[in-house]
Protein backbone atom coordinates (compact mmCIF):
# COMPACT_ATOMS: atom_id res chain seq x y z
CA UNK A 1 0.00 0.00 0.00
CA UNK A 2 1.29 3.53 -0.55
CA UNK A 3 2.86 5.32 -3.55
CA UNK A 4 5.93 7.25 -4.59
CA UNK A 5 6.88 10.67 -4.20
CA UNK A 6 7.18 10.50 -7.65
CA UNK A 7 3.99 8.71 -8.56
CA UNK A 8 1.85 11.68 -6.07
CA UNK A 9 4.04 13.97 -7.85
CA UNK A 10 2.70 12.93 -11.23
CA UNK A 11 -0.90 12.34 -9.70
CA UNK A 12 -1.21 15.85 -8.48
CA UNK A 13 0.60 17.61 -11.05
CA UNK A 14 3.27 19.16 -8.87
CA UNK A 15 6.64 19.48 -9.12
CA UNK A 16 8.33 16.24 -7.17
CA UNK A 17 10.68 18.70 -5.39
CA UNK A 18 7.65 20.53 -4.13
CA UNK A 19 6.36 17.45 -1.90
CA UNK A 20 10.04 16.53 -0.87
CA UNK A 21 10.38 20.03 0.68
CA UNK A 22 6.55 20.03 2.09
CA UNK A 23 7.61 16.38 3.62
CA UNK A 24 10.75 17.80 4.59
CA UNK A 25 9.15 20.41 6.89
CA UNK A 26 7.32 17.85 8.62
CA UNK A 27 10.58 16.09 9.57
CA UNK A 28 10.38 13.44 6.84
CA UNK A 29 13.70 13.11 5.13
CA UNK A 30 12.99 11.38 1.91
CA UNK A 31 13.69 10.69 -1.81
CA UNK A 32 11.62 10.61 -4.22
CA UNK A 33 11.73 6.90 -4.98
CA UNK A 34 10.46 6.07 -1.61
CA UNK A 35 7.24 5.09 -0.46
CA UNK A 36 4.70 7.13 1.17
CA UNK A 37 1.95 5.89 3.54
CA UNK A 38 -1.60 6.74 2.34
CA UNK A 39 -2.22 9.24 5.44
CA UNK A 40 0.62 10.99 4.34
CA UNK A 41 -0.02 11.19 0.89
CA UNK A 42 -3.09 12.51 1.68
CA UNK A 43 -2.42 15.46 3.69
CA UNK A 44 0.05 16.60 1.37
CA UNK A 45 -2.05 15.72 -1.64
CA UNK A 46 -4.48 18.49 0.39
CA UNK A 47 -1.87 20.74 1.26
CA UNK A 48 -1.56 21.07 -2.10
CA UNK A 49 -5.44 22.08 -2.85
CA UNK A 50 -6.47 18.42 -3.84
CA UNK A 51 -9.43 16.90 -2.02
CA UNK A 52 -8.55 12.67 -1.40
CA UNK A 53 -11.42 10.24 -1.21
CA UNK A 54 -9.54 7.26 0.68
CA UNK A 55 -12.23 4.16 0.46
CA UNK A 56 -14.43 3.87 3.92
CA UNK A 57 -12.50 0.63 5.39
CA UNK A 58 -8.83 2.47 4.92
CA UNK A 59 -9.93 5.52 6.34
CA UNK A 60 -11.16 3.67 9.10
CA UNK A 61 -7.96 2.34 9.37
CA UNK A 62 -6.04 5.26 9.41
CA UNK A 63 -8.38 7.59 10.94
CA UNK A 64 -6.46 8.24 14.54
CA UNK A 65 -2.89 6.56 13.23
CA UNK A 66 -1.37 9.79 11.47
CA UNK A 67 2.17 8.12 13.54
CA UNK A 68 1.72 4.62 11.98
CA UNK A 69 2.74 3.40 8.41
CA UNK A 70 1.72 0.25 6.52
CA UNK A 71 4.61 -1.97 8.21
CA UNK A 72 2.44 -1.20 11.60
CA UNK A 73 -0.29 -2.36 10.71
CA UNK A 74 0.05 -6.46 11.67
CA UNK A 75 1.43 -5.06 15.12
CA UNK A 76 -1.07 -2.74 16.00
CA UNK A 77 -2.08 -3.17 19.58
CA UNK A 78 -4.70 -1.18 21.73
CA UNK A 79 -3.02 1.79 23.52
CA UNK A 80 -4.52 4.25 26.11
CA UNK A 81 -6.48 7.22 25.42
CA UNK A 82 -4.61 10.61 25.91
CA UNK A 83 -7.15 13.52 27.08
CA UNK A 84 -7.13 17.43 27.77
CA UNK A 85 -8.85 19.14 30.17
CA UNK A 86 -10.46 22.71 28.35
CA UNK A 87 -12.70 24.97 30.61
CA UNK A 88 -13.49 28.74 31.37
CA UNK A 89 -10.99 29.94 34.17
CA UNK A 90 -11.95 28.60 37.75
CA UNK A 91 -14.65 26.30 36.45
CA UNK A 92 -12.35 23.60 38.45
CA UNK A 93 -9.62 22.21 35.46
CA UNK A 94 -6.59 21.75 38.24
CA UNK A 95 -8.84 20.48 40.81
CA UNK A 96 -10.20 17.63 38.57
CA UNK A 97 -6.82 17.12 37.40
CA UNK A 98 -5.33 17.29 40.63
CA UNK A 99 -8.30 14.79 42.04
CA UNK A 100 -8.11 12.24 39.36
CA UNK A 101 -4.61 11.91 39.97
CA UNK A 102 -4.79 11.33 43.98
CA UNK A 103 -7.58 9.25 44.22
CA UNK A 104 -6.02 6.48 41.59
CA UNK A 105 -2.49 7.20 41.97
CA UNK A 106 -1.72 7.89 45.42
CA UNK A 107 -3.99 4.18 46.19
CA UNK A 108 -1.63 1.65 46.58
CA UNK A 109 1.33 3.36 45.97
CA UNK A 110 4.16 3.80 48.97
CA UNK A 111 4.73 7.35 49.20
CA UNK A 112 2.80 7.83 46.71
CA UNK A 113 5.04 11.02 45.42
CA UNK A 114 3.65 12.81 42.37
CA UNK A 115 6.05 14.09 39.92
CA UNK A 116 4.48 16.94 37.46
CA UNK A 117 6.20 15.77 34.00
CA UNK A 118 3.55 17.38 32.34
CA UNK A 119 1.53 14.27 31.64
CA UNK A 120 0.15 11.46 34.05
CA UNK A 121 -1.75 8.10 33.77
CA UNK A 122 -3.99 6.73 35.70
CA UNK A 123 -5.32 2.91 36.05
CA UNK A 124 -9.25 1.95 35.76
CA UNK A 125 -10.36 -1.29 36.29
CA UNK A 126 -12.84 -1.85 33.51
CA UNK A 127 -14.80 -5.03 33.94
CA UNK A 128 -12.09 -6.73 35.66
CA UNK A 129 -9.56 -5.43 33.17
CA UNK A 130 -7.07 -3.34 33.70
CA UNK A 131 -7.40 -0.22 31.62
CA UNK A 132 -5.20 2.76 31.50
CA UNK A 133 -5.64 6.80 30.40
CA UNK A 134 -3.38 9.22 30.13
CA UNK A 135 -3.85 13.16 30.78
CA UNK A 136 -1.96 16.23 29.64
CA UNK A 137 -1.98 18.14 33.35
CA UNK A 138 -0.97 21.20 31.33
CA UNK A 139 -4.59 22.42 31.76
CA UNK A 140 -6.35 25.35 29.71
CA UNK A 141 -6.76 25.00 25.43
CA UNK A 142 -3.43 27.63 25.83
CA UNK A 143 -1.42 24.23 25.14
CA UNK A 144 -3.57 22.18 23.28
CA UNK A 145 -4.14 25.02 20.45
CA UNK A 146 -0.52 26.31 20.02
CA UNK A 147 0.43 22.66 19.98
CA UNK A 148 -2.10 22.18 17.49
CA UNK A 149 -0.99 25.36 15.65
CA UNK A 150 2.27 23.66 15.01
CA UNK A 151 0.81 20.43 13.66
CA UNK A 152 0.97 18.22 16.40
CA UNK A 153 -1.85 15.89 17.17
CA UNK A 154 -1.94 14.34 20.51
CA UNK A 155 -5.18 14.60 22.19
CA UNK A 156 -7.79 11.57 21.55
CA UNK A 157 -10.70 13.00 23.71
CA UNK A 158 -11.36 16.76 25.39
CA UNK A 159 -12.93 16.82 28.56
CA UNK A 160 -14.74 20.26 28.73
CA UNK A 161 -15.38 21.30 32.69
CA UNK A 162 -18.56 23.74 33.49
CA UNK A 163 -18.92 24.93 36.91
CA UNK A 164 -22.37 24.47 37.78
CA UNK A 165 -22.91 27.50 39.53
CA UNK A 166 -21.30 29.36 36.85
CA UNK A 167 -22.85 27.74 33.29
CA UNK A 168 -21.19 28.30 29.76
CA UNK A 169 -18.94 31.32 30.02
CA UNK A 170 -16.47 32.97 26.97
CA UNK A 171 -13.98 30.49 27.25
CA UNK A 172 -16.67 27.34 27.06
CA UNK A 173 -17.16 28.65 24.43
CA UNK A 174 -13.85 28.89 22.95
CA UNK A 175 -13.32 25.57 24.51
CA UNK A 176 -16.09 24.54 22.08
CA UNK A 177 -14.80 25.75 19.10
CA UNK A 178 -10.97 24.95 19.53
CA UNK A 179 -12.15 21.00 20.26
CA UNK A 180 -14.37 21.19 16.88
CA UNK A 181 -11.64 22.92 15.02
CA UNK A 182 -9.66 19.99 15.38
CA UNK A 183 -11.83 17.33 15.22
CA UNK A 184 -11.23 16.24 18.98
CA UNK A 185 -14.30 14.42 20.78
CA UNK A 186 -15.32 15.94 23.49
CA UNK A 187 -16.89 15.01 26.97
CA UNK A 188 -18.91 17.37 29.23
CA UNK A 189 -17.83 17.26 33.20
CA UNK A 190 -20.19 19.48 35.17
CA UNK A 191 -18.13 20.36 37.78
CA UNK A 192 -18.62 21.83 41.59
CA UNK A 193 -22.47 19.87 41.72
CA UNK A 194 -21.70 19.76 45.89
CA UNK A 195 -21.57 23.45 45.47
CA UNK A 196 -24.68 25.42 46.67
CA UNK A 197 -26.37 27.13 43.42
CA UNK A 198 -25.21 24.49 41.34
CA UNK A 199 -27.77 24.18 38.30
CA UNK A 200 -26.88 20.90 36.22
CA UNK A 201 -29.81 21.27 33.92
CA UNK A 202 -29.03 24.84 33.36
CA UNK A 203 -26.01 24.17 31.94
CA UNK A 204 -26.97 21.51 29.99
CA UNK A 205 -29.72 24.09 28.68
CA UNK A 206 -27.05 26.98 27.90
CA UNK A 207 -24.96 23.51 26.17
CA UNK A 208 -27.73 22.76 23.91
CA UNK A 209 -27.47 25.82 23.09
CA UNK A 210 -24.02 25.48 21.64
CA UNK A 211 -24.98 22.42 19.83
CA UNK A 212 -24.18 19.74 22.73
CA UNK A 213 -26.85 18.17 23.14
CA UNK A 214 -27.08 15.90 26.43
CA UNK A 215 -27.53 12.15 25.82
CA UNK A 216 -30.81 11.68 27.81
CA UNK A 217 -32.11 14.77 26.06
CA UNK A 218 -31.69 12.81 22.99
CA UNK A 219 -28.01 13.88 22.01
CA UNK A 220 -24.90 12.65 21.06
CA UNK A 221 -23.02 14.50 23.82
CA UNK A 222 -21.83 12.43 26.91
CA UNK A 223 -22.00 14.57 30.43
CA UNK A 224 -21.09 13.80 33.52
CA UNK A 225 -21.80 15.74 36.83
CA UNK A 226 -18.93 15.54 38.78
CA UNK A 227 -17.59 16.91 42.15
CA UNK A 228 -13.61 17.49 42.00
CA UNK A 229 -13.82 18.65 45.53
CA UNK A 230 -15.33 15.18 46.96
CA UNK A 231 -14.40 13.57 44.27
CA UNK A 232 -17.81 12.82 43.33
CA UNK A 233 -18.53 11.09 39.51
CA UNK A 234 -14.70 10.94 38.98
CA UNK A 235 -15.14 7.13 38.22
CA UNK A 236 -18.18 7.53 35.56
CA UNK A 237 -15.82 10.33 34.39
CA UNK A 238 -12.85 7.53 33.50
CA UNK A 239 -15.44 4.93 32.50
CA UNK A 240 -16.86 7.37 29.97
CA UNK A 241 -13.81 8.15 28.71
CA UNK A 242 -12.80 4.60 27.91
CA UNK A 243 -16.02 4.20 26.60
CA UNK A 244 -15.81 6.95 23.90
CA UNK A 245 -12.93 5.66 22.76
CA UNK A 246 -13.49 2.15 22.51
CA UNK A 247 -14.97 2.71 19.26
CA UNK A 248 -11.90 4.37 17.89
CA UNK A 249 -9.81 1.60 18.49
CA UNK A 250 -6.80 3.83 19.25
CA UNK A 251 -4.38 1.98 18.12
CA UNK A 252 -0.04 1.69 17.84
CA UNK A 253 2.89 -0.29 17.27
CA UNK A 254 5.28 -1.54 19.96
CA UNK A 255 7.27 -3.37 18.10
CA UNK A 256 9.52 -0.59 16.78
CA UNK A 257 11.49 2.61 17.39
CA UNK A 258 9.19 4.79 18.99
CA UNK A 259 7.98 8.58 17.43
CA UNK A 260 5.77 11.45 18.82
CA UNK A 261 5.24 14.36 20.15
CA UNK A 262 7.48 16.31 22.83
CA UNK A 263 4.61 17.72 25.42
CA UNK A 264 7.30 19.88 27.79
CA UNK A 265 10.84 20.85 27.38
CA UNK A 266 12.96 23.38 29.68
CA UNK A 267 16.42 23.65 31.23
CA UNK A 268 16.89 22.12 34.64
CA UNK A 269 19.67 23.79 36.31
CA UNK A 270 20.77 20.40 37.63
CA UNK A 271 20.51 18.00 34.74
CA UNK A 272 20.17 19.95 31.68
CA UNK A 273 17.81 20.06 29.04
CA UNK A 274 14.86 18.15 29.83
CA UNK A 275 11.90 17.21 28.16
CA UNK A 276 8.73 15.02 28.64
CA UNK A 277 7.94 13.16 25.42
CA UNK A 278 4.64 11.58 24.51
CA UNK A 279 4.97 7.98 22.69
CA UNK A 280 2.73 8.22 20.02
CA UNK A 281 3.57 4.60 17.96
CA UNK A 282 6.46 2.24 18.83
CA UNK A 283 8.33 1.86 22.47
CA UNK A 284 10.86 4.51 23.69
CA UNK A 285 13.87 2.98 25.00
CA UNK A 286 16.90 4.60 27.60
CA UNK A 287 20.16 4.34 24.98
CA UNK A 288 17.69 5.87 21.54
CA UNK A 289 19.19 8.16 19.84
CA UNK A 290 16.50 10.98 18.56
CA UNK A 291 15.55 13.83 16.72
CA UNK A 292 13.03 16.20 18.02
CA UNK A 293 12.57 19.03 16.05
CA UNK A 294 16.06 20.49 15.36
CA UNK A 295 17.45 19.24 18.82
CA UNK A 296 19.31 15.97 18.76
CA UNK A 297 19.80 13.36 21.96
CA UNK A 298 20.84 10.19 23.05
CA UNK A 299 18.90 9.10 25.81
CA UNK A 300 20.50 9.00 29.51
CA UNK A 301 17.76 8.63 31.81
CA UNK A 302 14.02 8.30 31.44
CA UNK A 303 11.83 8.83 34.74
CA UNK A 304 7.97 8.59 34.58
CA UNK A 305 5.06 10.37 36.02
CA UNK A 306 5.42 8.78 39.30
CA UNK A 307 8.85 9.44 39.97
CA UNK A 308 10.34 6.19 38.84
CA UNK A 309 13.08 5.81 36.60
CA UNK A 310 12.19 3.39 33.62
CA UNK A 311 13.90 1.43 30.76
CA UNK A 312 11.05 1.85 28.53
CA UNK A 313 7.65 4.02 27.82
CA UNK A 314 4.96 1.78 25.36
CA UNK A 315 2.68 4.11 23.21
CA UNK A 316 0.43 6.34 25.07
CA UNK A 317 2.62 6.96 27.96
CA UNK A 318 4.90 10.43 29.13
CA UNK A 319 8.30 9.75 30.00
CA UNK A 320 10.54 13.24 30.94
CA UNK A 321 13.83 12.15 29.42
CA UNK A 322 17.28 13.23 29.77
CA UNK A 323 20.41 13.74 27.37
CA UNK A 324 19.65 16.24 24.57
CA UNK A 325 21.84 18.80 23.44
CA UNK A 326 19.35 21.38 23.77
CA UNK A 327 15.26 22.32 24.77
CA UNK A 328 12.76 21.38 21.77
CA UNK A 329 9.90 22.87 21.56
CA UNK A 330 6.52 21.80 22.76
CA UNK A 331 4.65 20.33 20.09
CA UNK A 332 7.66 18.98 17.89
CA UNK A 333 7.53 16.10 16.68
CA UNK A 334 10.45 13.24 17.81
CA UNK A 335 11.60 10.31 16.27
CA UNK A 336 14.36 7.47 17.45
CA UNK A 337 16.68 6.42 14.88
CA UNK A 338 18.27 3.58 14.85
CA UNK A 339 21.32 5.32 13.43
CA UNK A 340 22.67 8.39 15.15
CA UNK A 341 25.14 9.48 12.71
CA UNK A 342 21.72 9.76 10.75
CA UNK A 343 19.82 11.34 13.80
CA UNK A 344 22.47 13.90 14.44
CA UNK A 345 22.56 15.06 10.55
CA UNK A 346 18.31 15.09 10.19
CA UNK A 347 18.65 17.49 13.39
CA UNK A 348 21.44 19.73 11.61
CA UNK A 349 19.55 19.98 8.72
CA UNK A 350 16.18 20.74 10.31
CA UNK A 351 18.15 23.42 12.25
CA UNK A 352 19.59 24.97 8.89
CA UNK A 353 15.88 24.74 7.57
CA UNK A 354 14.34 26.51 10.56
CA UNK A 355 16.84 29.28 10.12
CA UNK A 356 15.92 29.44 6.54
CA UNK A 357 12.27 29.32 6.77
CA UNK A 358 12.42 32.54 9.59
CA UNK A 359 14.45 34.54 7.06
CA UNK A 360 12.27 33.79 4.32
CA UNK A 361 9.21 34.52 6.55
CA UNK A 362 10.52 37.74 7.23
CA UNK A 363 11.24 38.77 3.61
CA UNK A 364 7.96 37.23 2.27
CA UNK A 365 5.46 36.36 4.67
CA UNK A 366 2.98 33.33 3.39
CA UNK A 367 0.38 35.09 5.13
CA UNK A 368 -3.53 33.93 4.88
CA UNK A 369 -4.85 37.20 4.17
CA UNK A 370 -8.52 37.93 3.03
CA UNK A 371 -7.22 39.40 -0.02
CA UNK A 372 -5.06 36.04 -0.81
CA UNK A 373 -7.89 33.88 -0.43
CA UNK A 374 -10.00 36.60 -3.13
CA UNK A 375 -7.57 35.94 -5.17
CA UNK A 376 -8.03 32.08 -4.84
CA UNK A 377 -11.54 33.08 -5.10
CA UNK A 378 -10.91 34.13 -8.34
CA UNK A 379 -9.19 31.19 -9.89
CA UNK A 380 -11.77 29.26 -8.53
CA UNK A 381 -10.11 27.70 -6.06
CA UNK A 382 -11.29 28.84 -2.60
CA UNK A 383 -13.95 26.40 -1.13
CA UNK A 384 -14.22 27.62 1.86
CA UNK A 385 -13.57 30.71 3.53
CA UNK A 386 -12.70 30.30 7.72
CA UNK A 387 -13.37 33.21 9.40
CA UNK A 388 -13.20 33.94 13.10
CA UNK A 389 -15.17 37.12 14.79
CA UNK A 390 -14.69 38.98 17.82
CA UNK A 391 -16.72 42.06 19.00
CA UNK A 392 -17.74 44.22 21.41
CA UNK A 393 -20.60 42.83 22.82
CA UNK A 394 -22.87 39.53 22.39
CA UNK A 395 -25.48 41.55 20.61
CA UNK A 396 -22.95 42.63 17.79
CA UNK A 397 -21.36 38.89 17.54
CA UNK A 398 -24.76 37.86 16.91
CA UNK A 399 -25.68 40.78 13.82
CA UNK A 400 -22.38 39.78 11.94
CA UNK A 401 -23.12 35.93 12.52
CA UNK A 402 -26.55 36.51 11.15
CA UNK A 403 -25.24 38.93 8.69
CA UNK A 404 -22.47 36.22 7.28
CA UNK A 405 -25.07 33.59 7.23
CA UNK A 406 -27.48 35.40 4.63
CA UNK A 407 -24.77 36.09 2.20
CA UNK A 408 -25.16 33.97 -1.01
CA UNK A 409 -22.73 30.65 -0.62
CA UNK A 410 -22.61 29.25 -4.31
CA UNK A 411 -19.12 28.44 -4.88
CA UNK A 412 -17.92 29.53 -1.22
CA UNK A 413 -18.99 28.32 2.01
CA UNK A 414 -18.50 30.43 4.65
CA UNK A 415 -17.02 29.02 7.72
CA UNK A 416 -17.19 30.61 11.20
CA UNK A 417 -14.93 28.53 13.43
CA UNK A 418 -15.66 31.26 16.40
CA UNK A 419 -17.35 33.88 17.22
CA UNK A 420 -17.61 35.79 20.62
CA UNK A 421 -17.56 39.15 22.49
CA UNK A 422 -13.99 40.41 23.44
CA UNK A 423 -10.67 41.57 22.55
CA UNK A 424 -8.27 39.22 19.73
CA UNK A 425 -6.25 37.02 21.75
CA UNK A 426 -3.02 35.26 21.43
CA UNK A 427 -5.26 31.86 21.27
CA UNK A 428 -7.27 33.37 18.83
CA UNK A 429 -4.36 33.87 17.08
CA UNK A 430 -3.07 29.93 17.16
CA UNK A 431 -6.61 28.69 16.30
CA UNK A 432 -6.76 31.33 13.38
CA UNK A 433 -2.65 29.72 12.51
CA UNK A 434 -4.14 26.66 12.46
CA UNK A 435 -7.21 26.33 10.39
CA UNK A 436 -6.19 28.39 7.76
CA UNK A 437 -8.68 31.50 9.07
CA UNK A 438 -9.05 35.04 8.93
CA UNK A 439 -9.61 37.22 12.01
CA UNK A 440 -12.61 39.99 12.10
CA UNK A 441 -12.33 42.23 14.28
CA UNK A 442 -15.49 44.61 15.26
CA UNK A 443 -15.35 47.59 17.81
CA UNK A 444 -12.87 45.50 19.53
CA UNK A 445 -9.07 45.48 20.00
CA UNK A 446 -5.61 43.34 19.85
CA UNK A 447 -4.95 42.04 23.29
CA UNK A 448 -1.26 42.32 23.99
CA UNK A 449 0.64 39.80 22.59
CA UNK A 450 -1.69 39.00 19.85
CA UNK A 451 -0.45 41.60 17.84
CA UNK A 452 3.10 40.13 17.37
CA UNK A 453 1.71 36.95 17.39
CA UNK A 454 -0.60 37.59 14.18
CA UNK A 455 3.11 38.81 12.90
CA UNK A 456 4.92 35.86 13.28
CA UNK A 457 1.92 33.03 12.46
CA UNK A 458 1.09 35.59 9.07
CA UNK A 459 -2.38 35.65 10.50
CA UNK A 460 -4.58 38.28 9.14
CA UNK A 461 -6.45 40.54 11.46
CA UNK A 462 -9.10 43.19 10.29
CA UNK A 463 -10.63 45.67 12.35
CA UNK A 464 -13.82 46.91 11.61
CA UNK A 465 -15.86 49.79 13.03
CA UNK A 466 -18.66 49.66 10.68
CA UNK A 467 -20.50 46.02 10.22
CA UNK A 468 -21.46 46.71 6.48
CA UNK A 469 -17.51 47.19 5.71
CA UNK A 470 -16.96 43.78 6.74
CA UNK A 471 -19.34 42.28 5.31
CA UNK A 472 -18.62 44.02 1.89
CA UNK A 473 -14.85 42.71 2.47
CA UNK A 474 -15.83 39.08 3.15
CA UNK A 475 -18.51 39.09 0.38
CA UNK A 476 -15.69 40.66 -1.88
CA UNK A 477 -13.25 38.24 -1.12
CA UNK A 478 -15.49 35.14 -1.88
CA UNK A 479 -16.35 36.36 -5.36
CA UNK A 480 -12.74 37.49 -5.98
CA UNK A 481 -13.06 40.79 -6.37
CA UNK A 482 -10.97 42.10 -3.47
CA UNK A 483 -7.99 44.47 -4.11
CA UNK A 484 -4.63 42.50 -3.32
CA UNK A 485 -2.88 44.52 -0.35
CA UNK A 486 0.71 45.10 -0.88
P1 LIG B 1 -9.21 26.22 36.99
O1 LIG B 1 -8.91 27.68 36.88
O2 LIG B 1 -10.25 25.81 35.99
O3 LIG B 1 -8.01 25.34 36.98
O4 LIG B 1 -9.96 26.05 38.42
P2 LIG B 1 -9.38 25.52 39.81
O5 LIG B 1 -9.19 24.05 39.77
O6 LIG B 1 -8.22 26.37 40.19
O7 LIG B 1 -10.61 25.80 40.76
C1 LIG B 1 -11.10 27.10 40.99
C2 LIG B 1 -11.76 27.16 42.34
O8 LIG B 1 -12.91 26.32 42.36
C3 LIG B 1 -10.87 26.70 43.47
O9 LIG B 1 -11.07 27.54 44.58
C4 LIG B 1 -11.36 25.28 43.77
O10 LIG B 1 -11.18 24.92 45.11
C5 LIG B 1 -12.84 25.40 43.44
N1 LIG B 1 -13.40 24.11 43.00
C6 LIG B 1 -12.94 23.30 42.03
N2 LIG B 1 -13.71 22.20 41.93
C7 LIG B 1 -14.69 22.31 42.85
C8 LIG B 1 -15.79 21.48 43.23
O11 LIG B 1 -16.05 20.40 42.70
N3 LIG B 1 -16.59 21.97 44.23
C9 LIG B 1 -16.36 23.14 44.85
N4 LIG B 1 -17.20 23.51 45.81
N5 LIG B 1 -15.33 23.93 44.54
C10 LIG B 1 -14.49 23.53 43.55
Amino acid sequence: EGLTVRDLAEMLAVPETEIVKSLFFKGIAINVTQTLDLPTAQTIAEEMGVMVDVPEEQAEATKTTEMLDDTDLEHLTLRPPVVTIMGHVDHGKTSLLDSIRKTRVAQGEAGGITQHIGAYHVDVDRGGEQKQVVFLDTPGHEAFTSMRARGARVTDVAILVVAADDGVQPQTREAVSHARAAEVPLIVAINKIDKEGSEPDRVKQELAELGLLPEEWGGETVMVPVSALRGDGLDTLLEMILLVTEVEELSANPNRLARGTVIEANLDRARGPVATLLVQNGTLRVGDAFVAGPVFGKIRAMIDDRGDRVESAPPSFPVEVLGLTDVPAAGDEFEVFANEKEARALAERCLQEQRQTRLQRASRSRRVSLSGLSAQAQEGELKELNLIVKADVQGSVEAIEGSLEQLPQNEVQVRVLMAAPGEVTETDVDLAAASGAVILGFNTTLASGAKAAADREGVDVREYDVIYRLLDDVQGAMEGLLEPEE
